[in-house]
């Protein structure tokens, strides 16, 4: 992996074209899809505000229980990662050889890691289910905590910000749908505790919400973040110790202006290295001043600036 230095001059330069571009239309994202099935069932979503109720519950006593946990399509955040290699004592690079496939995220064509299912075909049981249900419920990534419901990130042309709204899928196969019990989306939410993944994985959806708004508007440029970039997403995405490595041991401290006091902390605190690996990947990926550069470096590369325009 290089380092910042040799980092995409032609992705910021393309993202600062795409930043001055005013969005075209409002842009909807997906971010959990409220399907569990890879089997492409038809189903309906119905759209939800945080106070509305639905009827659904999940237990023992179904006939459908842990259907939804064979060939399932779960693509891990950053933060299910995180969870699951301290559940399972596993280190990154251990956990994702063992229980990830690679894949491509539907909306952005970037590189995830998806919960690996079992059988040839992936159609399969979870390595975690078993007869009482999952065996890392505690640390069950956020898909599985999400469903029946999606997630869907919005920004509307003209807003400030994006607002989030949640949608209820009825696949076939679930009959937690046909029970009473009648809970809002935000207890639903509270229950299954999607909260501190979302606190977490925030900065990770934005990228991939931003991405996916290139593909829609054609931006920057009608391009895609280069392979190197993308192993870079990859990298921060889903392997904290290859990340932390990178930090500690490239020039990335040389380029970066890092307080003192959170080099020491990222040295143990995965989660404060999640935070600072997308603030890099928004800086990298968007040009955002998300990541401050050293002021040696600044002026470095002011003048370099300078000669080539006065080259030109
Ligand atoms: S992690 Fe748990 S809830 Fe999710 S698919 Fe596997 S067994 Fe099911
Ligand atoms: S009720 Fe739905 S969520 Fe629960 S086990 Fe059955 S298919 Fe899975």
């Amino acid at each position: 992996m290089s380092d910042k230095s040799s980092l995409d001059e032609e992705d910021a330069e393309a993202a600062q074209a795409s930043q001055r571009a005013e969005p075209a239309a409002d842009l909807e994202f997906k971010v959990f899809e409220g399907v569990r099935a890879q089997a492409a069932d038809p189903v309906q979503p119905v759209k939800l505000a945080p106070g509305d109720s639905f009827a659904f519950r999940c237990h023992r006593g179904v006939s459908c229980w842990n259907a939804c946990c064979h060939g399932a399509d779960v693509t891990l955040t950053p933060y299910d990662i995180l969870r699951l290699c301290r559940h399972l004592g596993l280190r990154p690079a251990e956990f994702l050889l063992r229980h990830t496939v690679p894949a491509l995220h539907a909306g952005t064509d970037m590189p995830v890691a998806k919960l690996k299912m079992g059988g040839e075909d992936g159609k399969g049981p979870c390595a975690f289910v078993a007869a009482e249900g999952c065996t890392v419920y505690a640390d069950r990534p956020a898909t599985c905590r999400y469903y029946p419901l999606g997630l869907i990130s919005v920004k509307l042309k003209d807003a400030e910000r994006k607002d989030d709204f949640h949608f209820l899928v009825r696949e076939p196969h679930c009959k937690g749908h046909d029970e009473t019990k009648a809970q809002s989306v935000e207890e639903f939410r509270h229950e299954q505790g999607v909260e501190a993944n979302e606190r977490i994985d925030r900065g990770w959806i934005d990228i991939l919400m931003k991405l996916a708004s290139w593909r829609v508007l054609g931006g920057p440029m009608g391009r895609s973040p280069t392979d190197q970039t993308k192993q870079m997403f990859f990298m921060v995405s889903t392997d904290v110790d290859r990340f932390r490595r990178f930090v500690l041991e490239s020039r990335f401290l040389s380029v970066y202006a890092v307080d003192p006091d959170a080099v020491e902390r990222l040295k143990t605190d995965d989660e404060a290295l999640l935070a600072l690996g997308f603030a890099w990947l928004k800086n990298v990926l968007f040009n955002e001043p998300t990541v401050a550069l050293k002021e040696d470096v600044l002026k470095q590369a002011i003048a370099k600036a300078r000669a080539g325009a006065e080259g030109n």
